[in-house]
Parts: structure tokens; sequence; C-alpha cells
């Protein structure tokens, strides 16, 4: 593990979210560090195919975390009874893709990857079928 590695976590401000979404990263990447970008049901933005002030903060926020930390992972997150984004869990996996798609398009040099926190509020991760 090198000391000053970071990952990037694209997350709810939902305070249960959190710890669990940091402690599977750092296990999962390797890395020391996970820079935390939040908004109320990001994922409802980041799939959305307009570019509202959420996708605009965030995408600035990923390409400061990307060229000051060197992040090369960038992690999307939703979770079950999320107040932000009040759909069905199958829809909120399908934003989840979406985003990851729209992500994808900003060409920046990372790994995008999909997370799921379930009702017990495990982490799982979300792939394409
Ligand atoms: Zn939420």
């Amino acid at each position: 593990m090198k000391s000053d590695s970071f990952a990037a976590a694209l997350n709810c401000i939902d305070g249960r979210t959190q710890i669990p979404v940091i402690n599977f990263i750092k296990e999962r990447s390797g890395v020391r560090y996970v820079d935390m970008i939040t908004e109320a049901g990001i994922i409802k933005h980041l799939a959305s195919n307009t570019v509202d002030s959420v996708v605009k903060a965030t995408r600035l926020s990923v390409e400061i975390s990307v060229s000051g930390h060197k992040t090369t992972s960038v992690f999307l997150v939703a979770h079950q009874d999320c107040l932000g984004n009040q759909v069905a869990d199958t829809i909120q996996k399908q934003q989840l893709l979406q985003a990851k798609r729209n992500v994808e398009s900003w060409h920046l040099p990372v790994e995008v990857k999909c997370l799921w926190l379930n009702s017990e509020w495990q982490v799982e991760e979300v792939i394409e079928r």
C-alpha cells in the first residue's frame, strides 16, 4: 500500500454510508485515503442526461482528486432508503450503471466502479450484465 494513495467516492450525504464505503474501498483498492465527494442522491444527477450544477461541481472535484491526489479509481455509490433518490432499488442500480457511462465520458484516466449498500449496510459491487 502506498502511503499517499487515494481513490475517490461519489457518494450520498447519508451518514450511514460513509464508513462502510471507505472501509470497502480501502480494502478493495489498497488505497490509504478516500476523497469523498457527496451530494444527496448523487447518482440521480450523474445518471441524468442533463449536466446540472451538481454534475459540474462533482466533475470539478473528481478532476482535483485525479490531478492532485493521483486518484485512478472512482467509485459511484448508491444505497437503499435514500432520501435524495426515492426510487426502487432496481432503478437505482440502473442509474448507477448509467452514471458510470456518463462519468466515463469525461475521459479522465480513471477506472469507474459502482457500489450498492444493501439493507444491512454491506457493500456490493454492481456490474453490467
Ligand atoms: Zn442517500
